[in-house]
């Protein structure tokens, strides 16, 4: 069966054009295949940054935290303390 359609596309017997057209469903279906994973690979990618951003967002607010905190210590800091909360 699949020495018949060894030949060119330009091929006009039955057998070869069926084999080439089963051939080329296979092909889409194997290139649609491959979209869905890079898709599905995009969409977990995405969502790694999304969880790093939130992730990173945290480490900010308690760095910012401490240093506000150490601000706290100094006498006559308030405005400096309260700047780097961001509440003034
Ligand atoms: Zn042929």
């Amino acid at each position: 069966m699949t020495d018949i359609h060894s030949c060119s596309y330009c091929c006009e017997r039955p057998e070869c054009i069926k084999a080439q057209r089963d051939e080329m469903r296979g092909e889409i279906e194997r290139l649609r295949a491959e979209c869905d994973e890079i898709e599905a690979q995009a969409v977990k990618n995405c969502d790694e940054v999304l969880e790093l951003r939130a992730e990173l967002a945290a480490i900010e607010a308690q760095e910012r935290e401490r240093c506000a905190k150490i601000a706290d210590g100094y006498i006559g800091c308030d405005n400096l303390a309260a700047a780097i909360r961001g509440t003034t």
